[in-house]
């Protein structure tokens, strides 16, 4: 089912928007997340979708037709939230057929679809236990399987990875995936953790204060922010930031003076105020690239497949991956360099990308 958001508000106190003019589009079979940090707004965009809140002005359509009147049963949509809810006197079998009872579909069929269900998320084993012989990550399968045994159109995601530990996580993140792939059906998920985002999503929204910052695939986030917002909240570790200064086409930052190629940045016309992004994986250690920095080193971290090193450059810090098996010295000098092309450049007052 195609999902739209058109000039969607929604206030609770009537001063500040909770929504402020929201647009949005997610495409048939799509698995798109809205992400951002708490109070953005994710979860009251997800309940006027699944019609629990209802907008203030604006417009839902789901495949064109206006929803906005729409009662959240009409709606043909399977929820999971971050508490999963299930029913503790109630067996796996009978907590996922449960939204079918609701629906006063016949004994038989019930129990045959909640198995076929469970079936999907590999539950099928633990029928006839409690939801509390079930571990975390048992318990989540209940809900996505009760949330998916309808055969809904739409399914809604409310952080419901945030009680697993980081190993079940990974697998339930996978699971998810899978199941999206596999029944074809148009996915939301909230979330406020980027990898989780990142990972699963064919598209993310990124959000602030009630608005869409940016809308673009993991890749597109991750190497073209527009957003100084974006920028940072996208990536582990995060982009590295300097306080630089833009005058025409003369850059400067850490110390160092660089002109910029004006075909391909919106350099300014005057003087500008500018953050300057590197992510640590553009960062190399060595003379290879555009412009050299050196630093101190103050951090080895050493992660298996690399090293996350941290390098003091005057009271600035620096962060990137190296080889696992290069040699460095704590406190050592090192010269790291990376590529003009490599670099981000926002606007400090707007936070608007110059690119
Ligand atoms: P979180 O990740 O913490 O759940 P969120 O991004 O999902 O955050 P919302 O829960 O949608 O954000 O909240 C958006 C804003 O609306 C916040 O300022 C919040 O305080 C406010 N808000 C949400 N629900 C209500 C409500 N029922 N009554 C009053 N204010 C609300």
């Amino acid at each position: 089912m195609k999902i739209e958001l058109k000039n969607l508000c929604k206030s609770f106190d009537k001063k500040t928007n909770a929504i402020d003019n929201m647009n949005l589009i997610i495409e048939d079979g799509e698995f798109v997340a809205l992400l951002g940090p708490s109070g953005c707004g994710k979860s009251t965009t997800m309940l006027m979708i699944a019609g629990i809140y209802k907008p203030d002005s604006g417009e839902i359509r789901f495949n064109g037709q206006l929803v906005n009147d729409w009662e959240p049963k009409d709606r043909n949509i399977g929820m999971v939230f971050q508490s999963y809810a299930l029913y503790p006197h109630m067996t796996v079998l009978e907590n996922i057929a449960f939204p079918l009872k609701q629906q006063k579909v016949p004994k038989k069929e019930r129990i045959e679809r909640a198995r076929q269900a469970a079936e999907m998320v590999r539950l099928g084993h633990v029928l006839d236990r409690k939801p509390d012989e079930l571990s975390g990550g048992q318990q989540q399968r209940v809900a996505l399987a009760r949330a998916i045994v309808k055969k809904p159109k739409v399914l809604l995601l409310d952080e419901p990875l945030s009680n697993l530990d980081a190993r079940l996580k990974i697998e339930m993140r996978e699971e998810i995936s899978r199941l999206h792939k596999e029944l074809g059906i148009t996915t939301i998920l909230v979330t406020h953790d980027q990898e989780e985002a990142m990972t699963m999503a064919d598209r993310i929204a990124v959000m602030k204060d009630g608005k869409i910052i940016q809308y673009g695939t993991p890749m597109d986030l991750y190497h073209r922010p527009s957003d100084f917002f974006v920028a940072q909240f996208i990536g582990t570790p995060p982009m590295n930031v300097f306080r630089g200064k833009l005058i025409g086409n003369q850059l400067y930052f850490l110390n160092q003076s660089t002109e910029l190629d004006h075909e391909q940045w919106n350099t300014a016309q005057g003087e500008l105020d500018v953050y300057v992004g590197i992510r640590p994986h553009d960062v190399k250690l060595g003379k290879g690239g555009d412009i050299r920095v050196k630093g101190i080193v103050q951090m080895i971290e050493p992660i298996g497949h690399a090293q996350i090193i941290r390098i003091n450059v005057g009271s600035e810090q620096l962060r990137l991956f190296a080889e696992p098996t290069v040699a460095i010295e704590y406190k050592s000098e090192i010269t790291v360099s990376f590529h003009l092309s490599s670099l981000h450049l926002f606007d400090m007052q707007t936070g608007k990308s110059l690119r």
